[in-house]
């Protein structure tokens, strides 16, 4: 079994340019198969819930060049944490959750908490989809003007999950949305917002053609996760 994961990782590194970050979703998955990937040179790991995310980085504190992404739903009063416990949050996905990072990061860094301020994306739904946090992209736009005044949100660029069911010509079209909105609003935010974090394992490739800088990969790499 530990053979197949280092010999389906290989496989997988094979299809991935190298200007694009593979970032190994590792929720769920036991300690061991973790290390194993990182022994295969992977140094991102993702988390959606962040108690799981704390007990992990306390167990693998030994491994202390691992960059931690959190990729998950976060509530407000859980953004203080996130932004000591984790150097990229992808799912920032609300103006209200925006709002929160912005003063708690100034907070932290000023009680130096932290050094450096994450690094986050707005996450957007591309296609509606009722069961998704994000914003749409008609809100996005108006949120930009707030968006932009935080001063101590470091915004990288834009996440997106697609909703299910969609062919290969859906799917790359929704991506090429969201590469095209990256475009037209960067002239809102600083010179470093150019990262789009956008694929998983049954749609990746497609990300990539689209222009995604960052894939999120989960079942294609660890297999199957265990129900929660
Ligand atoms: C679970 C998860 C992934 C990985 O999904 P797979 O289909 O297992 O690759 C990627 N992004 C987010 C936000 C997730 O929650």
């Amino acid at each position: 079994m530990n053979d197949n994961l280092v010999h389906r990782l290989r496989e997988i590194q094979t299809t991935i340019p190298s200007h694009v970050r593979l970032i190994a979703v590792s929720k769920t998955v036991p300690l061991e198969a973790m290390v194993m990937v990182y022994g295969e040179g992977i140094r991102d790991f993702a988390e959606n819930k962040l108690q799981d995310a704390i007990a992990k980085q306390e167990q693998l504190k030994d491994f202390s060049d691992i960059c931690w992404h959190f990729i998950g739903h976060l509530q407000t009063n859980k953004a203080k944490k996130a932004i000591e416990c984790f150097s990229w949050i992808h799912s920032v996905d609300s103006l209200k959750l925006a709002q929160k990072l912005d003063t708690y990061s100034q907070q932290a860094l000023d009680e130096k908490v932290i050094t450096d301020l994450p690094q986050i994306c707005l996450q957007v739904k591309i296609l509606p989809d009722e069961n998704k946090h994000g914003w749409s992209i008609s809100q996005l736009y108006e949120d930009l003007e707030t968006l932009k005044s935080f001063k101590y949100l470091n915004i990288r660029g834009l996440m997106t999950i697609l909703p299910l069911g969609l062919s290969s010509d859906e799917i790359l079209s929704a991506f090429a949305q969201a590469r095209d909105l990256l475009e037209n609003i960067k002239d809102s935010f600083n010179s470093n917002f150019d990262q789009l974090s956008m694929g998983m394992s049954g749609d990746y490739l497609l990300a990539i053609e689209a222009g995604a800088t960052m894939v999120r990969l989960g079942t294609i790499i660890f297999g199957d996760r265990k129900p929660y």
